[in-house]
């Protein structure tokens, strides 16, 4: 085993191995536009709709994304007159399905792969007090119908400003002015079907004005930090979508406070797998480990690629806008260690937020302090890119101890 000095407890996140996962959130790949989402997204007849946050046209990727789309299939199924309905998965959009199935008096029945409600949100205990190892900010706070909720139920929330990072590791100059203006420029005109990779290899040709380890630096932090998707597959045009550093703010406690709240008198069934979901003329059938469960309409709500790999057969098959759009889209990986200490050994930074250069090429990673939650020193790290490969081997105490080296090296 791997030791890490003064290191209470730790947790680590697995989201790239987790069947009901399979990687961190979606993203538009070089062949995929925003429609994709939308077209995901589109009822199937008038008793299947997809829904989470990867139909979201334009909150993709987020909390208040998935929940805003769960609510608009609940209410489209309650619309459509139909008296019972069923629900698959109990993340963000599924509870907002169930809710919104709920308020329109219908009957609704949540079955949940897992043992545990809230999905790619996931509070654990860590020493003593629960953080997130999935979702951890409410994004695009002003205008985000969870931060509502989270307000008028009395959450404690903390600002977190990604704008301004205290940034650590071997000695990097500022961030030349005009450089991210150039890249999202450059993103923005890129051809069609353009990958994120094909631009900044034409761009690292003729690099001049800026140097080319700055441009290489701010696609690292900005674009592998945002997806943990391979830059040869991600779509240059769509694939730095909104969301990140709009207003941030960080639940005390977790999002479990969030999910806990809205799964209030929902039927939600733990440990309930589906497999299979048919549909015929008169109504939906679930099915998963030897269940069976009877509906007139279905929402699904598990993330894209457990779909795409055919996590559960859908019969008769999606139509083929539904599975192009899905071969469209897909998902990156971005982990999490979250890390309890003795003694706080980093500096204070008023931004709550520091970014990690490590000694090897492309190795960027970004923690938020989190001492706050409980007024034990506390960092949350996050992680994608190259750093999984080397860091994210054996045990989750090995992987935590290796983190605790990453920053602990990169300290002045
Ligand atoms: C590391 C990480 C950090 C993130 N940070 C943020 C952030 O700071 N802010 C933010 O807004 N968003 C963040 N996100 C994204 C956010 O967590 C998701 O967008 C959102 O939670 C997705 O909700 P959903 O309901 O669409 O999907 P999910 O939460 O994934 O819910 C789907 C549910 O379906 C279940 N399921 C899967 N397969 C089956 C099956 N066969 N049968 C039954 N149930 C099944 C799953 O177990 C899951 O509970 C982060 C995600 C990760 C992984």
């Amino acid at each position: 085993m791997i030791e890490a000095p003064g290191l209470l407890a730790s947790a680590v996140s697995r989201w790239g191995d987790d069947p009901f996962a399979r990687g961190s959130w979606s993203l538009i790949g070089r062949d995929g536009t925003p429609q994709d989402r939308i077209t995901l997204g589109t009822p199937v007849g008038d008793r299947l709709r997809i829904a989470g946050e990867a139909t979201h046209p334009t909150r993709a990727g987020m909390t208040h994304g998935a929940y805003e789309q769960g609510v608009a299939a609940g209410t489209w199924a309650a619309g459509l007159g139909h008296r019972r309905v069923a629900v698959v998965g109990a993340g963000m959009a599924g509870l907002g399905a169930a809710r919104a199935l709920a308020g329109h008096g219908v009957e609704t029945m949540v079955w949940e792969a897992r043992d545990r409600i809230g999905g790619r949100t996931c509070g654990v205990e860590v020493g003593g007090f629960t953080f997130d190892l999935g979702a951890n900010w409410l994004q695009q706070y002003d205008d985000n119908v969870l931060a509502r909720l989270a307000e008028r139920i009395g959450l404690t929330v903390v600002a977190t400003d990604f704008t301004d990072p205290l940034v650590l590791g071997p000695a990097r100059g500022p961030v030349p002015e005009g450089l991210e203006g150039e890249l999202r420029a450059r993103l923005e005109k890129a051809p069609p079907q353009a990958a994120v990779a094909d631009v900044l290899e034409s761009w690292l040709r003729h690099p001049a004005p800026f140097p080319a380890a700055a441009i290489r630096e701010l696609v690292d932090a900005e674009i592998v930090m945002d997806s943990g998707a391979p830059l040869s597959w991600l779509s240059a045009r769509h694939g730095f979508e909104p969301g990140v550093g709009e207003g941030d703010r960080w639940i005390v406690g977790g999002y479990r406070l969030l999910t806990e709240h809205l799964a209030g008198g929902v039927d939600v069934r733990l440990g309930h797998p589906v497999r299979r979901i048919g549909i015929g003329p008169h109504g939906v059938t679930l099915t998963g480990d030897g269940r069976t469960l009877d509906a007139d309409a279905v929402i699904v709500t598990v993330p894209l690629p457990v779909l795409a790999a055919g996590g559960i057969a859908i019969e008769p098959a999606l139509p083929e806008e539904h599975r192009a759009a899905l071969g469209r889209l897909g998902a990156g990986r971005v982990e999490k260690v979250v890390l309890r200490f003795g003694d706080r050994f980093w500096p204070v930074h008023p931004a709550g937020y520091y970014r990690v250069h490590g000694p090897g090429e492309n190795e960027i990673c970004e923690w938020l302090d989190a001492t706050a939650a409980d007024g034990t020193p506390t960092l949350v790290g996050l992680f994608a890119g190259p750093w999984l490969d080397r860091l994210w081997q054996g045990s989750d105490s090995d992987v935590a101890a290796r983190c605790a080296a990453v920053f602990t090296e990169a300290l002045p």
